[in-house]
């Protein structure tokens, strides 16, 4: 083999790695935004179940005092009705009672119901507030995980192309040049010829061009492609 082949073949690989480590590089900071989304809707979503125990609450406690306050108009109308004389206004006095007494049994009806709904809700709060704890210290290992992995991508990342930097010196310019431009656009830059087809492009090329890969004293490129050739199997 040519030993520019050679050491483009081992630089190609090196790339390949390069290529592979950036892009978990451009991934990660991706993957950490999809966790800290997934930490801020379970947090809205307790946010969402607090807030309707609190409502629940709220009308808990409007309804106790409308319920009162019913209950001191009766007492009210209890102590005038025996002020009057006129038996109509008494019977009047007592409608009045009956009314508000009704309407008070409709608001404790309406408060049992709401009791019975605070209950519930507590436990759902409470689950949920175990939910969004699991989530959070899940959230939180996986920061730290896409952290400590940045940090060894980037490591690697250096190390590799310190690496490169050394692969690269003693090979011809424009050489270099075509590799780094097959490599960016096609993916591979060097390719193996076997049964006479190019396996980048998978055409067959030329007799012309078999022979020279076969004698291996020059650089070939194949002609459909432009991808540099060595001799495969
Ligand atoms: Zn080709």
């Amino acid at each position: 083999m040519l030993p520019e082949i050679e050491k483009l073949l081992v630089l190609q690989d090196r790339d390949r790695n390069i290529r592979a480590l950036k892009n978990e590089l451009k991934v990660a900071p991706l993957e950490r935004v999809e966790s800290e989304e997934r930490l801020a809707a379970a947090t809205r979503q307790l946010d969402a179940v607090k807030l309707k125990a609190k409502e629940i609450e709220v009308e808990k406690k409007k309804l106790e005092l409308e319920a009162q306050s019913k209950r001191d108009m009766i007492a009210k109308f209890q102590t005038q009705k025996f002020q009057t004389r006129k038996n109509e206004e008494f019977q009047a006095f007592n409608n009045e009672i009956t009314r508000y007494e009704g309407e008070i049994r409709t608001v404790e009806d309406r408060e049992l119901e709401l009791m019975d709904d605070a209950e519930k809700m507590k436990a759902t709060v409470a689950a949920t507030e175990q939910q969004t704890k699991a989530v959070k210290a899940q959230v939180e290992r996986q920061l730290a995980d896409i952290a400590a992995k940045i940090d060894a991508v980037a490591a690697q990342l250096t190390e590799l192309e310190t690496e490169r930097a050394g692969l690269t010196a003693g090979l011809d310019e424009d050489l270099l040049d075509t590799f780094d431009r097959l490599f960016a656009g096609k993916g591979e830059a060097v390719v193996a010829l076997e049964h006479e087809t190019c396996t980048g492009c998978h055409m067959k090329v030329t007799t012309q061009t078999v022979v020279k890969v076969k004698g291996q004293r020059e650089i070939v490129h194949c002609e459909q492609c432009g991808r540099i050739l060595y001799r495969g199997e």
